[in-house]
């Protein structure tokens, strides 16, 4: 299947490792010029190298914190300028910390809000004037299982993630008639760095194998692995390519069956 992506202009934020990495690597293997940015300009050029070595084809690089509007509206001008528009964004930034109710004063919460909800807000408002001019314009936003389905100890996520889906959902329904398309993934675990830590620190706590601590995370996910980035960034690539030119508003999961909502 042709997913029409060559030379397609796209953005990825939080993109030096994980879901966002793998997802830019996947546009680029598809033949899309790709800016990939996160915060630390060194460790996004090695990743960008890394791509490109693989791909040949051009990949961009720009830092930016997404919690910082200033630097968000940078990278988008930037952006627009290093590859000439905008085609499509994937919004994507760190997890917020996990934590119960009684973990968090007030001024955790307004952080996470920035980093999980706000940078999605500002990433698509400042966008939106170059997707306009796109013929084959989407959104994506990367949230998590927790926006259908609370995760022990996530209460952060559990409520934050609801309101990225909620802004997916809304601007589907608002800018469908400029012709763009707004979608959500739910990533369920999956074997990102972030992962690997998480892992590696669960397993010297239990006195677990690395291996051991890994499918012990897989509890829960019927069929019984956690995922893998290819698994998910092929999923993130064709939603926001022609070939998926019908989706629009659909939140996602890619969870290998975690979610047990029915609908
Ligand atoms: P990761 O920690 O491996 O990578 C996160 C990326 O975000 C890195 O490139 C980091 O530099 C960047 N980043 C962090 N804060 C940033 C900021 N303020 N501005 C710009 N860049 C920033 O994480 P991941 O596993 O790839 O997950 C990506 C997103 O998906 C996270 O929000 C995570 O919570 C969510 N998620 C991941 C999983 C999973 O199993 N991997 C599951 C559900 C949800």
């Amino acid at each position: 299947m042709d997913l029409g992506l060559k030379g397609a202009r796209v953005l990825v934020t939080a993109a030096s490792r994980g879901l966002g990495a793998a997802t830019a690597r996947q546009f680029s293997r598809e033949g899309a010029i790709v800016v990939i940015s996160s915060r630390n300009l060194e460790t996004l050029q090695d990743t960008a190298a890394s791509i490109v070595e693989e791909t040949g084809n051009a990949v961009f690089t720009q830092a930016c914190d997404v919690t910082d509007e200033t630097q968000v509206q940078r990278l988008i001008k930037n952006t627009a300028s290093m590859i000439g528009g905008i085609d499509i964004l994937v919004t994507n930034a760190g997890g917020p910390p996990a934590g119960n109710f009684k973990t968090f004063d007030i001024d955790v919460w307004q952080s996470a809000t920035q980093l999980t909800l706000l940078s999605a807000v500002s990433l698509i408002k400042h966008s939106l004037p170059h997707l306009k001019q796109s013929t084959r314009a989407a959104i994506l936003t990367i949230t998590s299982i927790s926006a259908k389905q609370p995760v022990d100890n996530l209460i952060l996520s559990n409520t934050l993630r609801p309101a990225v889906i909620g802004l997916t959902k809304s601007l589907s329904l608002e800018l469908g008639a400029d012709n763009i398309r707004v979608n959500s993934i739910l990533p369920g675990i999956t074997d990102t760095e972030r992962i690997q830590e998480l892992a590696e620190a669960r397993a010297q706590l239990n006195n677990q194998t690395i291996d051991e601590a890994q499918s012990a995370m897989a509890d829960g996910i019927p069929l019984g692995r956690i995922g893998s980035p290819e698994e998910f960034a092929n999923v993130a690539v064709m939603m926001c390519s022609t070939a998926g030119g019908f989706i629009n508003g659909v939140a996602l999961p890619v969870d290998g069956g975690w979610i047990r909502a029915t609908l």
